[in-house]
Protein backbone atom coordinates (compact mmCIF):
# COMPACT_ATOMS: atom_id res chain seq x y z
CA UNK A 1 0.00 0.00 0.00
CA UNK A 2 1.59 3.54 -0.77
CA UNK A 3 -0.47 6.22 1.00
CA UNK A 4 0.65 10.48 0.99
CA UNK A 5 -0.03 11.94 4.43
CA UNK A 6 0.03 15.80 3.61
CA UNK A 7 0.70 17.85 6.28
CA UNK A 8 3.59 14.72 7.61
CA UNK A 9 6.15 16.95 9.51
CA UNK A 10 3.76 18.34 11.83
CA UNK A 11 2.35 17.01 15.26
CA UNK A 12 -0.42 14.71 14.42
CA UNK A 13 0.73 14.32 10.75
CA UNK A 14 4.55 12.48 12.19
CA UNK A 15 2.25 10.56 14.36
CA UNK A 16 0.00 9.10 11.48
CA UNK A 17 3.37 8.55 9.53
CA UNK A 18 4.94 6.53 12.22
CA UNK A 19 1.42 4.23 12.39
CA UNK A 20 1.60 3.63 8.37
CA UNK A 21 4.87 3.04 8.60
CA UNK A 22 4.52 0.52 11.76
CA UNK A 23 1.83 -1.55 9.14
CA UNK A 24 3.92 -1.93 6.30
CA UNK A 25 2.36 1.17 4.12
CA UNK A 26 5.27 2.88 1.72
CA UNK A 27 4.76 6.45 2.83
CA UNK A 28 5.08 9.64 1.06
CA UNK A 29 4.79 12.40 3.54
CA UNK A 30 4.83 16.17 1.93
CA UNK A 31 4.96 19.45 3.85
CA UNK A 32 6.29 22.71 3.09
CA UNK A 33 7.20 23.20 6.76
CA UNK A 34 4.83 26.30 7.22
CA UNK A 35 4.24 25.03 10.59
CA UNK A 36 5.96 21.60 10.75
CA UNK A 37 9.44 20.88 11.02
CA UNK A 38 12.00 17.93 9.81
CA UNK A 39 12.41 17.16 13.05
CA UNK A 40 9.39 15.23 13.93
CA UNK A 41 9.82 12.72 11.37
CA UNK A 42 14.03 12.35 11.32
CA UNK A 43 13.91 9.65 13.23
CA UNK A 44 11.70 7.38 10.83
CA UNK A 45 14.55 5.57 9.02
CA UNK A 46 12.66 3.60 6.56
CA UNK A 47 13.49 3.21 3.29
CA UNK A 48 9.40 2.99 2.74
CA UNK A 49 9.13 6.62 4.12
CA UNK A 50 10.42 9.56 1.84
CA UNK A 51 10.03 13.33 2.45
CA UNK A 52 8.92 15.51 -0.10
CA UNK A 53 9.08 19.58 0.70
CA UNK A 54 6.25 20.98 -1.58
CA UNK A 55 3.44 23.22 -1.25
CA UNK A 56 0.06 20.95 -1.88
CA UNK A 57 -1.51 24.57 -3.09
CA UNK A 58 0.81 23.76 -6.01
CA UNK A 59 -0.08 20.41 -7.88
CA UNK A 60 1.90 17.48 -8.06
CA UNK A 61 2.15 14.52 -9.92
CA UNK A 62 3.20 10.76 -8.97
CA UNK A 63 3.98 7.67 -11.42
CA UNK A 64 3.51 4.85 -8.88
CA UNK A 65 -0.12 4.14 -7.92
CA UNK A 66 -0.95 5.96 -4.60
CA UNK A 67 -3.89 3.99 -2.73
CA UNK A 68 -4.50 6.07 0.24
CA UNK A 69 -4.25 10.40 0.61
CA UNK A 70 -4.45 10.95 4.52
CA UNK A 71 -4.80 15.15 3.73
CA UNK A 72 -3.98 16.63 6.88
CA UNK A 73 -2.03 19.94 5.66
CA UNK A 74 -3.40 23.40 7.45
CA UNK A 75 -2.09 25.36 10.12
CA UNK A 76 -4.12 24.24 13.27
CA UNK A 77 -3.56 26.20 15.91
CA UNK A 78 -5.59 29.66 16.24
CA UNK A 79 -2.23 31.78 16.71
CA UNK A 80 -1.45 30.17 13.56
CA UNK A 81 -3.52 30.79 11.02
CA UNK A 82 -4.45 33.85 12.63
CA UNK A 83 -1.38 34.75 11.74
CA UNK A 84 -1.59 32.71 7.83
CA UNK A 85 -4.74 33.68 6.89
CA UNK A 86 -4.33 33.42 3.29
CA UNK A 87 -2.11 30.63 3.85
CA UNK A 88 -4.94 28.99 5.38
CA UNK A 89 -7.82 29.41 3.03
CA UNK A 90 -5.72 28.61 0.39
CA UNK A 91 -4.69 25.00 1.61
CA UNK A 92 -7.88 23.67 2.99
CA UNK A 93 -9.40 25.54 -1.00
CA UNK A 94 -6.86 25.00 -3.61
CA UNK A 95 -4.95 22.01 -1.41
CA UNK A 96 -7.60 19.91 -1.03
CA UNK A 97 -9.18 20.25 -4.80
CA UNK A 98 -5.48 19.58 -5.65
CA UNK A 99 -5.36 16.32 -3.30
CA UNK A 100 -9.01 15.21 -4.90
CA UNK A 101 -7.54 15.62 -7.80
CA UNK A 102 -4.72 13.59 -7.42
CA UNK A 103 -6.94 10.69 -5.69
CA UNK A 104 -9.17 10.77 -8.48
CA UNK A 105 -6.17 9.91 -11.37
CA UNK A 106 -4.76 7.02 -9.01
CA UNK A 107 -8.22 5.98 -8.14
CA UNK A 108 -7.20 6.72 -4.36
CA UNK A 109 -9.36 6.79 -1.25
CA UNK A 110 -9.10 10.54 0.47
CA UNK A 111 -9.30 11.28 4.15
CA UNK A 112 -10.09 14.51 5.10
CA UNK A 113 -8.89 15.99 8.38
CA UNK A 114 -11.67 18.27 8.85
CA UNK A 115 -11.87 20.20 12.23
CA UNK A 116 -14.90 20.62 15.26
CA UNK A 117 -14.87 24.05 14.18
CA UNK A 118 -17.03 23.54 11.60
CA UNK A 119 -19.64 23.73 14.22
CA UNK A 120 -17.95 27.34 15.21
CA UNK A 121 -19.29 28.34 18.72
CA UNK A 122 -21.98 25.58 19.10
CA UNK A 123 -25.42 26.30 20.28
CA UNK A 124 -25.62 22.24 20.94
CA UNK A 125 -23.61 20.50 23.25
CA UNK A 126 -22.12 17.27 22.83
CA UNK A 127 -22.07 18.45 19.10
CA UNK A 128 -23.64 14.91 16.73
CA UNK A 129 -22.14 15.09 12.91
CA UNK A 130 -26.19 15.86 12.14
CA UNK A 131 -25.30 19.56 13.64
CA UNK A 132 -24.73 22.19 10.61
CA UNK A 133 -22.76 24.73 13.03
CA UNK A 134 -22.75 28.13 14.45
CA UNK A 135 -19.68 30.12 12.25
CA UNK A 136 -18.85 33.65 11.77
CA UNK A 137 -17.63 33.50 8.38
CA UNK A 138 -16.03 36.78 8.69
CA UNK A 139 -14.51 36.80 12.05
CA UNK A 140 -10.94 36.33 12.87
CA UNK A 141 -11.46 32.54 12.80
CA UNK A 142 -13.53 32.50 9.58
CA UNK A 143 -10.26 31.76 7.45
CA UNK A 144 -10.27 28.37 9.18
CA UNK A 145 -13.55 27.31 9.89
CA UNK A 146 -15.03 28.00 6.29
CA UNK A 147 -11.74 26.66 4.30
CA UNK A 148 -12.59 23.42 6.41
CA UNK A 149 -16.41 23.69 5.46
CA UNK A 150 -15.45 24.25 1.98
CA UNK A 151 -12.97 21.48 2.66
CA UNK A 152 -15.96 18.88 2.96
CA UNK A 153 -17.99 20.41 0.58
CA UNK A 154 -15.89 19.76 -1.80
CA UNK A 155 -14.75 16.48 -0.65
CA UNK A 156 -17.87 15.32 -0.79
CA UNK A 157 -18.82 16.57 -4.49
CA UNK A 158 -16.08 14.72 -5.62
CA UNK A 159 -17.35 11.51 -3.78
CA UNK A 160 -20.68 12.13 -5.15
CA UNK A 161 -20.26 13.65 -8.81
CA UNK A 162 -16.49 11.53 -9.55
CA UNK A 163 -17.35 8.45 -7.56
CA UNK A 164 -14.03 9.31 -5.48
CA UNK A 165 -13.78 7.14 -2.25
CA UNK A 166 -13.65 9.98 0.90
CA UNK A 167 -13.61 9.98 4.17
CA UNK A 168 -14.56 12.84 6.56
CA UNK A 169 -12.55 13.12 10.04
CA UNK A 170 -14.29 16.00 12.18
CA UNK A 171 -11.13 15.93 14.45
CA UNK A 172 -11.45 17.25 18.64
CA UNK A 173 -9.37 18.84 20.39
CA UNK A 174 -5.86 16.68 20.24
CA UNK A 175 -2.82 16.86 22.87
CA UNK A 176 0.99 14.96 22.81
CA UNK A 177 4.31 15.24 22.14
CA UNK A 178 5.21 16.74 19.07
CA UNK A 179 3.35 19.55 19.59
CA UNK A 180 5.47 22.62 19.35
CA UNK A 181 5.36 24.93 22.39
CA UNK A 182 5.06 28.06 21.25
CA UNK A 183 2.46 27.03 18.76
CA UNK A 184 -0.52 28.93 21.41
CA UNK A 185 -3.16 26.18 21.75
CA UNK A 186 -3.70 26.05 25.16
CA UNK A 187 -2.25 22.53 26.25
CA UNK A 188 1.38 23.51 25.28
CA UNK A 189 0.77 27.28 26.93
CA UNK A 190 -0.16 25.75 30.19
CA UNK A 191 2.15 23.10 30.36
CA UNK A 192 5.38 24.78 29.51
CA UNK A 193 3.84 28.11 31.87
CA UNK A 194 3.64 25.43 34.64
CA UNK A 195 7.22 24.01 33.74
CA UNK A 196 8.89 27.70 34.18
CA UNK A 197 6.31 28.65 36.99
CA UNK A 198 5.08 31.38 35.09
CA UNK A 199 1.61 32.83 35.31
CA UNK A 200 -0.61 30.63 33.69
CA UNK A 201 -2.94 32.53 31.32
CA UNK A 202 -6.45 31.81 31.22
CA UNK A 203 -8.78 33.56 28.68
CA UNK A 204 -11.80 34.94 29.27
CA UNK A 205 -13.17 33.52 32.48
CA UNK A 206 -12.15 29.99 31.82
CA UNK A 207 -16.01 28.88 31.97
CA UNK A 208 -15.37 27.34 28.26
CA UNK A 209 -15.12 24.48 27.96
CA UNK A 210 -13.16 21.88 25.71
CA UNK A 211 -12.91 18.09 25.34
CA UNK A 212 -8.98 16.47 24.99
CA UNK A 213 -7.89 13.52 23.69
CA UNK A 214 -4.50 12.13 23.57
CA UNK A 215 -2.64 11.37 19.85
CA UNK A 216 -2.59 7.99 20.20
CA UNK A 217 -6.40 7.94 20.51
CA UNK A 218 -6.90 9.79 17.59
CA UNK A 219 -4.64 8.37 15.13
CA UNK A 220 -5.92 5.00 15.95
CA UNK A 221 -9.32 6.50 14.78
CA UNK A 222 -8.38 8.28 12.06
CA UNK A 223 -6.92 4.64 10.64
CA UNK A 224 -10.48 3.02 11.33
CA UNK A 225 -12.23 5.78 9.57
CA UNK A 226 -10.11 5.46 6.28
CA UNK A 227 -10.04 1.21 6.30
CA UNK A 228 -13.84 2.09 7.28
CA UNK A 229 -16.88 1.80 4.68
CA UNK A 230 -18.20 4.86 5.91
CA UNK A 231 -18.20 8.37 3.48
CA UNK A 232 -20.61 10.61 5.60
CA UNK A 233 -18.45 12.78 8.69
CA UNK A 234 -17.60 11.09 11.57
CA UNK A 235 -16.61 13.18 15.00
CA UNK A 236 -12.69 11.70 16.36
CA UNK A 237 -12.43 13.24 19.81
CA UNK A 238 -12.39 12.58 23.38
CA UNK A 239 -16.18 13.26 24.90
CA UNK A 240 -14.64 14.16 28.47
CA UNK A 241 -15.22 17.27 29.07
CA UNK A 242 -13.78 20.34 31.21
CA UNK A 243 -13.50 24.32 31.57
CA UNK A 244 -10.32 25.64 30.33
CA UNK A 245 -10.19 27.03 34.05
CA UNK A 246 -10.34 23.10 35.48
CA UNK A 247 -8.06 22.30 32.95
CA UNK A 248 -5.56 24.83 34.09
CA UNK A 249 -6.07 23.67 38.12
CA UNK A 250 -5.61 19.94 36.66
CA UNK A 251 -1.97 21.05 34.74
CA UNK A 252 -0.64 22.99 38.16
CA UNK A 253 -1.76 19.67 39.92
CA UNK A 254 0.09 17.34 37.85
CA UNK A 255 3.72 19.45 37.61
CA UNK A 256 3.62 20.48 40.81
CA UNK A 257 4.41 23.98 39.58
CA UNK A 258 3.87 27.29 41.87
CA UNK A 259 2.48 28.93 38.80
CA UNK A 260 -0.29 31.02 39.62
CA UNK A 261 -3.43 31.41 37.42
CA UNK A 262 -3.96 35.10 35.81
CA UNK A 263 -6.80 36.07 33.06
CA UNK A 264 -6.29 37.81 29.59
CA UNK A 265 -8.76 38.62 26.90
CA UNK A 266 -10.97 36.22 25.73
CA UNK A 267 -10.12 35.97 21.60
CA UNK A 268 -13.07 36.91 19.21
CA UNK A 269 -15.31 33.97 18.69
CA UNK A 270 -14.03 31.55 20.94
CA UNK A 271 -16.30 28.89 20.83
CA UNK A 272 -17.90 28.16 24.75
CA UNK A 273 -18.08 24.68 24.85
CA UNK A 274 -16.96 21.96 22.58
CA UNK A 275 -17.34 18.19 23.29
CA UNK A 276 -17.61 15.47 20.95
CA UNK A 277 -20.69 13.38 20.51
CA UNK A 278 -18.86 9.57 19.56
CA UNK A 279 -21.79 7.95 19.11
CA UNK A 280 -21.18 7.32 15.36
CA UNK A 281 -17.40 6.55 15.56
CA UNK A 282 -18.25 3.83 18.23
CA UNK A 283 -21.22 2.08 15.54
CA UNK A 284 -19.18 3.02 12.34
CA UNK A 285 -15.96 2.27 13.64
CA UNK A 286 -15.44 0.38 16.97
CA UNK A 287 -14.08 3.21 18.30
CA UNK A 288 -13.59 5.38 21.59
CA UNK A 289 -10.22 6.62 23.13
CA UNK A 290 -8.57 5.06 25.93
CA UNK A 291 -5.74 6.78 27.43
CA UNK A 292 -6.98 8.98 30.18
CA UNK A 293 -6.32 12.36 30.51
CA UNK A 294 -3.94 12.21 33.61
CA UNK A 295 -1.71 9.37 31.81
CA UNK A 296 -2.11 11.43 28.22
CA UNK A 297 -0.53 14.66 30.13
CA UNK A 298 1.88 12.76 31.84
CA UNK A 299 3.95 11.82 28.35
CA UNK A 300 3.16 15.51 27.07
CA UNK A 301 4.81 16.68 29.91
CA UNK A 302 7.50 14.39 29.95
CA UNK A 303 8.02 15.72 26.28
CA UNK A 304 8.11 19.65 26.77
CA UNK A 305 10.46 18.90 29.50
CA UNK A 306 13.10 16.97 27.33
CA UNK A 307 12.67 19.73 24.84
CA UNK A 308 13.28 22.46 26.67
P1 LIG B 1 0.34 21.17 12.51
O1 LIG B 1 0.42 22.63 12.26
O2 LIG B 1 1.29 20.58 13.48
O3 LIG B 1 0.45 20.35 11.16
C1 LIG B 1 -0.01 20.84 9.92
C2 LIG B 1 1.05 20.55 8.89
O4 LIG B 1 0.58 20.97 7.60
C3 LIG B 1 2.35 21.31 9.15
O5 LIG B 1 3.44 20.41 9.13
C4 LIG B 1 2.43 22.32 8.00
O6 LIG B 1 3.74 22.66 7.67
C5 LIG B 1 1.66 21.58 6.91
N1 LIG B 1 1.12 22.46 5.87
C6 LIG B 1 0.34 23.56 6.03
N2 LIG B 1 0.05 24.11 4.85
C7 LIG B 1 0.66 23.35 3.90
C8 LIG B 1 0.73 23.41 2.47
N3 LIG B 1 0.14 24.39 1.78
N4 LIG B 1 1.43 22.46 1.82
C9 LIG B 1 2.05 21.47 2.51
N5 LIG B 1 2.02 21.36 3.85
C10 LIG B 1 1.33 22.30 4.54
O7 LIG B 1 -1.18 20.87 12.96
P2 LIG B 1 -1.84 19.53 13.50
O8 LIG B 1 -2.36 19.80 14.85
O9 LIG B 1 -0.96 18.37 13.28
O10 LIG B 1 -3.12 19.44 12.54
C11 LIG B 1 -3.14 18.56 11.43
C12 LIG B 1 -4.52 18.59 10.78
O11 LIG B 1 -5.52 18.18 11.72
C13 LIG B 1 -4.93 19.98 10.29
O12 LIG B 1 -5.62 19.84 9.06
C14 LIG B 1 -5.88 20.46 11.36
O13 LIG B 1 -6.82 21.36 10.83
C15 LIG B 1 -6.53 19.16 11.81
N6 LIG B 1 -7.01 19.28 13.19
C16 LIG B 1 -6.15 19.23 14.25
C17 LIG B 1 -6.64 19.35 15.55
C18 LIG B 1 -5.74 19.26 16.76
O14 LIG B 1 -6.23 19.38 17.89
N7 LIG B 1 -4.45 19.03 16.62
C19 LIG B 1 -8.01 19.56 15.76
C20 LIG B 1 -8.85 19.64 14.65
C21 LIG B 1 -8.34 19.47 13.37
N1 LIG C 1 -6.77 29.30 26.07
C1 LIG C 1 -6.45 29.88 27.28
N2 LIG C 1 -5.15 30.22 27.51
C2 LIG C 1 -4.16 30.00 26.61
C3 LIG C 1 -4.48 29.39 25.37
C4 LIG C 1 -5.81 29.06 25.14
O1 LIG C 1 -7.32 30.09 28.15
O2 LIG C 1 -2.99 30.34 26.90
C5 LIG C 1 -8.17 28.90 25.82
C6 LIG C 1 -8.77 29.41 24.52
O3 LIG C 1 -9.30 30.71 24.70
C7 LIG C 1 -9.84 28.37 24.26
C8 LIG C 1 -9.24 27.08 24.82
O4 LIG C 1 -8.21 27.50 25.74
O5 LIG C 1 -11.01 28.68 24.97
C9 LIG C 1 -8.62 26.18 23.77
O6 LIG C 1 -7.78 26.98 22.97
P1 LIG C 1 -6.83 26.39 21.83
O7 LIG C 1 -6.04 27.54 21.30
O8 LIG C 1 -6.07 25.23 22.35
O9 LIG C 1 -7.78 25.83 20.68
P2 LIG C 1 -9.32 25.96 20.30
O10 LIG C 1 -10.01 24.88 21.03
O11 LIG C 1 -9.83 27.32 20.68
O12 LIG C 1 -9.30 25.75 18.84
Amino acid sequence: MRSIVTGGAGFLGSHLCDLLIGKGHKVICIDNLVTGKTKNIEHIKSENFTYLKHDITKPVYFGDKIDYIFHLASPASPVDYLELPIQTLKVGALGTYNMLGLAKEHKARLLLASTSEVYGDPLVNPQPETYWGNVNPIGPRGVYDEAKRYAEAITMAYHTHHGIETRIARIFNTYGPKMRANDGRVVPNFINQALKDENITVYGDGKQTRSFCYVSDLIEGIFRLMMSEYTDPVNIGNPTEMTVLEFAERIIEITGSKSRIVYEELPVDDPKVRRPDITRARGVLGWEPKVKLEDGLKETIEFFKRTE
